[in-house]
């Protein structure tokens, strides 16, 4: 791939949007999230400026050290999608908008505690296992009793469900796999259904994604190795 960052971006809105509409939604429906893991910052500052308004990262050091190259740049909206780690719930908070990834009730209570003692109300979404392939992720049947008690948590507000699509070439499994988080996602409540990512975003949309989740498609190929969290 040759082409730019903004000029994949066009394109894929393109798509997008035109994705939408021929399901009957409306593509302002519909959030581009970039995720930049193994990018570099100018990558992030290039998607910014095309008009990527939030930004995704799986590894908070990464993370941190990406984003301090950034300042200026921007407002976006900064998302944690990786596996939440209790002893890294602190820098967590202190590095994120939102975290996509909370499937646990300690996971909550150690990212309210640390809101918390931040002053501040942090925005999360529940994950949900839709997929034999995925390690995280709460079964579907204890997703809404886990948002409940996330939600009698002081700092935390739940905003919605999260999802990684199972690996499988057979597009009817992605759809029925995107169908239940949907479900599961209309039990919570919420405003974000955060399920596709570059190879599975058309099944997601279909299914009622509100927000894609994308990252080789809009930077090409992650090219930095991989930085452990
Ligand atoms: C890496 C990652 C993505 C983006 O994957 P692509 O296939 O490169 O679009 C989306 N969501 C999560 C949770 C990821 O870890």
């Amino acid at each position: 791939m040759s082409d730019t960052i903004r000029e994949r971006y066009v394109a894929l809105r393109e798509q997008v949007d035109a994705a939408a509409r021929a399901v009957g939604r409306r593509p302002g429906e519909i959030t581009m999230l970039g995720v930049s893991k193994k990018q570099p910052a100018d990558a992030v500052r290039e998607a910014v400026a095309a008009g990527v308004n939030d930004i995704g990262e799986n590894y908070v050091q990464e993370a941190r050290k990406k984003f301090a190259l950034l300042d200026g740049v921007g407002p976006f909206v900064k998302h944690f999608i990786g596996h939440v780690q209790t002893n890294k719930a602190k820098q967590i908070v202190q590095t994120f908008d939102v975290v996509q990834g909370v499937d646990r009730i300690d996971a909550g209570i150690a990212l309210s505690k640390a809101a918390a003692s931040l002053g501040k109300t942090l925005d999360v979404l529940v994950q949900v296992n839709i997929s034999p392939q995925e390690r995280f992720g709460c079964a579907v049947d204890e997703a809404p009793a886990l948002a409940d008690a996330l939600r009698a948590l002081p700092a935390l507000s739940v905003r919605g469900v999260m999802a990684i699509g199972p690996i499988t070439e057979d597009r009817e499994e992605i759809g029925r796999a995107f169908t239940l988080a949907a479900k599961t996602f209309e039990r919570i409540g919420g405003n974000t259904l955060s399920i596709g990512m570059s190879g599975d975003w058309r099944e997601a949309i279909a299914a009622g994604s509100t927000m894609i989740r994308i990252g080789t498609a809009l930077f090409g190929s992650r090219p930095v190795p991989a930085t452990p969290a």
